[in-house]
């Protein structure tokens, strides 16, 4: 293992850790604790408490009075919420190599991953949206109402800060995920609360020390740790909250938005995905292609929204592609997140490895062709799985129709562009595609006619704060990052003045 640095040891120290209320770390109203596990070792690593009722009512009064009355956050000025935004980001850049050591502990993945998509993701999203808070605009309006005895009128919308916001997120992306909700939503002027996953809290809880140095006021963000049953679901129901923003599995994702829609709370979510890979026989480069394909699903462990698990490929190249993806699964190194020269890291629990292995099995007694990997660890210690390949002939299993969110692929041969079409939409989901072809014809014909919320051609798919995330279908409603994401988290006052 790396060294830790001593931040991130005397942070582990605690064992015992606390939620983050009011700008400071505070005690639970409760007893009952969750224990975070190293994925890769199986220790336990500390514990967090499980937030109740009261805990959950806390954190909003704090993030309330935070909104309406104890900081200025939402009056102050565009520029002085950027400036701490951006310090925000400075501080997280300094300390990326703590937080990415924390994400490796508690998720297991690898730490140049954990580097750049977790530190590094959230150290951009906090600068892309502070210089947001100063481009938040309204319009003017020309309406048609007529004004008597010669008076005219002027309108015009603005956009206010909607208030509390709950945000609840996974795991896979701990603090990247989180930032796509604190950012922009801080950026607007509301305040949060936010639930991280209870694999993975406390990168968030580390994050909250930084957010203090950078001179966000207190109860401008707050974290209750906690599971979805009890923590989450106080927290949604809250009547205080305004917004929920939420990424996770499309089955949490229903019953949050039914409970939204009881209190009429906005909300915004971010679900799950089976997303296909369509690989044309004119694909520039097979190699490139083939690579690619493996990035985009064995990435962080295939535990990634937009992983590609689900590849099409033409006939006349399919046994060529698939060999190569196998290669390059096969030559995958799997060991621990700390080891330099890993490209495969653990699962993130004992639970979610199971239900993998679950999915694993069942493509098989479906009598999907496994053609590498299986169920079986490769290492002594560790929740690790080999990456997993299926040859499959249509779309009618288990295995290629649900999401796995795991390091599994299927494989399934296509005849034409119709075909891969038909393919490609025949899911509930509809959060990402790619597609590896050099005609810009087809490529367009096919970015127009996949129903996806995001299309990469001749890339897997990644993560930028520029552009837009979200799903067709069951993989969710609203859009989060880019300049959407921002009004999110903002309401639309409509007002017209006559004179
Ligand atoms: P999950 O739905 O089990 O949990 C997500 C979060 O919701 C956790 O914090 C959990 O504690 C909380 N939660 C669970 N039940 C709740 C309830 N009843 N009320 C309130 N909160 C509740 O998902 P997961 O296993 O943590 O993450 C994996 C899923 O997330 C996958 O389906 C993946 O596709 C999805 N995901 C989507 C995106 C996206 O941008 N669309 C990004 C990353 C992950």
């Amino acid at each position: 293992m790396s060294n830790i640095t001593a931040r991130l040891t005397r942070f582990l120290a605690k064992r015992n850790h606390q939620h983050f209320i009011n700008g400071a770390y505070q005690d639970s109203y409760g007893e009952k604790q969750i224990a975070v596990i190293n994925p890769a070792t199986e220790v336990e690593i500390g514990k967090i408490p499980l937030g109740n009722k009261e805990d959950v009512d806390a954190a909003v009064r704090a993030a309330k009075l935070a909104f309406h009355h104890n900081s200025d956050w939402r009056k102050m000025s565009p520029d002085d919420r950027g400036k701490i935004l951006y310090r925000f980001s400075e501080l997280i850049s300094d300390h990326s190599e703590s937080l990415a050591q924390m994400v490796t502990i508690e998720n297991g993945k690898l730490i140049k991953d954990a580097l750049s998509s977790d530190a590094g993701g959230a150290a951009k999203t906090f600068r892309y949206y502070a210089g947001w808070t100063t481009k938040i605009e309204g319009e003017t309006l020309d309406i048609s109402q007529p004004q008597k005895g010669g008076r005219q009128n002027f309108a015009f919308t603005k956009r206010e800060p909607i208030g509390v916001v709950a945000a609840i997120v996974p795991w896979n992306f701990p603090i990247s995920i989180a930032a796509w909700k604190i950012a922009p939503a801080l950026a607007a002027g509301c305040t949060v609360v936010l639930k991280p996953s209870e694999e993975t809290p406390l990168s968030a809880l580390l994050l909250a020390e930084i957010a203090m140095e950078a001179g966000l006021p207190p109860g401008v963000l707050n974290i209750v740790t906690g599971d979805g049953r009890t923590t989450g679901a106080c927290l949604t129901a809250h009547k205080d909250v305004k917004k929920i923003t939420f990424t996770g599995s499309t089955y949490t994702g229903k019953i949050i938005g039914k409970t939204a829609m009881e209190n009429v709370t906005g909300v915004s979510l971010e679900l799950g995905g089976k997303s296909p890979a369509i690989v044309f026989n004119d694909a520039h480069d097979l190699d490139f292609a083939a690579n690619g394909v493996a990035a985009g699903i064995f990435r962080n462990q295939g535990q990634v929204c937009v992983a590609g698990s689900r590849v099409y490929i033409q006939k006349k190249v399919y046994d060529k592609v698939l060999t190569d993806i196998s290669h390059a699964a096969q030559k995958m190194k799997i060991s621990h997140g700390f080891d330099e020269s890993a490209q495969l890291g653990p699962l993130v629990s004992k639970g979610h490895l199971q239900k993998v292995c679950n999915y694993i099995n069942s493509g098989i007694e479906e009598g999907a062709e496994l053609i590498t990997g299986g169920t079986e660890n490769p290492l002594d210690k560790g929740y690790f799985l080999k990456p997993t390949i299926f040859s499959a002939l249509d779309n009618e299993k288990s295995i290629i129709s649900e999401e796995i969110f795991g390091p599994v692929l299927v494989a399934v041969p296509f005849d034409d562009m119709e075909d891969a079409l038909r393919l490609a939409n025949d899911s509930q989901f509809g959060l990402a595609a790619t597609v590896w072809t050099k005609d810009i014809s087809k490529a367009m014909t096919m970015v127009n006619r996949l129903e996806a919320g995001v299309v990469y051609v001749n890339s897997p798919v990644r993560s930028d704060p520029g552009l837009p995330l979200g799903g067709y279908k069951q993989s969710g409603i609203g859009r989060e990052l880019g300049k959407v994401g921002i009004y999110n988290y903002t309401t639309l006052k409509s007002v017209n003045i006559v004179y």
